[in-house]
């Protein structure tokens, strides 16, 4: 170790010890208290392993819902209950294929199709490929380039950021916009290079979005080694012909739920803080990090203060989201009856970025209550939290900030494997760290702790 890393950790350590002493004292005790008892990572292995399948509408998002009532019934919340709404009910079928023949021989490519991808005719669509890198590319391209052929979007994931999640928004427009975009010149169908930063054979889904003025046509992701292996042999051959087969339906919308339990404050009790994550995940792994890890860890952090004995001043409500994926509705309904009743979020923090080791916190909201939040960071033990910047707060819990204007947080874990896990099968439980997820379950559950103290 050199020098000047350990006075950093010699200082921060006096920091740390430097606060009010029996607010540093709570704080080490709920990091111990998840280091050394399982409050989370249990809990996720078991919501993985009965329900690895929580798309909104599907049989896995009905029992999860179900289950997790029951989990925060046992744990004695003063209330528990269920918001309803009608959610969208999207499963992509089985036996999805892409390949290709060369010399006789069939090349199979890893394949998935894109969430709400409507599907190929039962033979699959066989054209022609074009390879572009981006919509503006499609465009100069125009109609008489693209009419009958499959688009193959072939931009690799912006590597070259930090920040993974910033490599994410540049790179998800083509997976979002571009099956629209191409349809719009004709194309039959496209595939993707997967959004993703592994360089393994895992696809990785997603929604699409189609935009009302074009066709719907059908499109899915390959893995990135299956992307690599088409595009080398579309360089020997252009004129080799792709075939995609997708089986997707799309069925009448269903009774979808958002699972809501809370512990009344014991002196502000209309004054609510939410922590929160998703519970709907994608068909393809278990969607431990994404979002199994936030909603676990949104339950323990309550669950560890409750362990503690800690009685809070205003209400504490833990939220499981339902279709973050695939319309983003458990939001919506939230943000609606929260309007609808009045009710009063002082803070919402969601968790919904990996359940990996907590770096900070992003924040949306009102300058003069970010600093107050920053004045916090001493608390934290060092190498966890060391920042609380502006940004966002999470998909959930926007519409409640567009609607009431709430302030916003959101956990942000250290993001460089996230995006190798991300909507694909990789994403599974043995994929997650039980100290690096009980971290981010002990950090959420020390900032609740420090706001309902302090108020903001
Ligand atoms: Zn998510």
């Amino acid at each position: 170790m050199n020098v000047v890393l350990s006075i950093i950790i010699f200082l921060s350590g006096i920091l740390y010890a430097g606060e009010p002493a029996e607010e540093t004292e709570f704080i080490r005790s709920i990091y111990q208290t998840c280091l050394t008892k399982d409050i989370t990572y249990s809990n996720l292995g078991l919501l993985c392993e009965k329900f690895p399948s929580r798309l909104t509408g599907s049989k896995g998002a009905a029992g999860a819902v179900k289950w997790t009532k029951k989990l925060l019934e046992n744990y004695n919340y003063d209330r528990v209950f269920l918001q309803e709404f009608m959610g969208p009910h999207w499963e992509r079928g089985e036996k999805e294929q892409a390949y290709f023949i060369i010399s006789g021989e069939r090349n199979d490519l890893s394949v998935l199709a894109l969430g709400r991808s409507v599907s190929t005719p039962e033979a699959g669509i066989t054209a022609k490929v074009l390879v572009v890198n981006s919509l503006d590319e499609v465009d100069s391209l125009g109609a008489e380039n693209i009419s009958g052929k499959i688009v193959f979007y072939n931009e690799p994931f912006a590597q070259s950021h930090i920040h993974t999640f910033s490599g994410y928004s540049e790179s998800v427009t083509k997976r979002s916009k571009g099956p629209s975009h191409a349809a719009r010149y004709g194309a039959v169908a496209v595939v993707i290079r997967s959004v993703g930063t592994a360089m393994d054979d895992h696809p990785h889904t997603g929604s699409l979005s189609y935009a009302e003025d074009a066709p719907q046509i059908p499109a899915a992701a390959l893995g990135y080694q299956s992307a690599d292996k088409l595009y080398d042999a579309l360089q020997k051959d252009p004129d080799l012909k792709l075939t995609l087969k997708i089986n997707s339906h799309t069925f009448p919308d269903e009774p979808s739920h958002n699972v809501i339990g809370e512990i009344s404050g014991s002196e502000k009790r209309d004054q609510i803080i939410l922590i929160g994550g998703h519970l709907d995940a994608w068909d393809t792994g278990q969607g431990a990090h994404d979002d199994g890890a936030g909603v676990m860890q949104s339950i323990g952090a309550l669950r560890v203060l409750k362990m503690l004995g800690y009685i809070p001043k205003h209400t504490m409500r833990v939220v499981l989201f339902m279709n973050e994926e695939n319309g983003l509705l458990g939001g919506k309904k939230y943000a609606e009856e929260a309007l609808i009743n009045r009710e009063n979020h002082i803070l919402a923090i969601e968790s919904d970025a990996g359940g990996f080791v907590p770096r900070g916190f992003s924040f949306k909201g009102a300058d003069s209550i970010l600093m107050h939040l920053q004045s916090y960071l001493p608390y934290f033990p060092p190498y966890t939290i060391e920042s609380i910047i502006s940004g966002g707060g999470g998909a959930d819990i926007g519409p409640l900030n567009k609607s009431c204007d709430t302030p916003l947080l959101g956990l942000v874990p250290d993001s460089q494997r996230y995006f190798d896990f991300h909507h694909s099968p990789a994403d599974v439980f043995s994929a997650v760290n039980r100290r690096e997820l009980e971290l981010g379950t002990a950090s959420l559950a020390a900032m609740i702790y420090l706001v309902d103290k302090y108020g903001l």
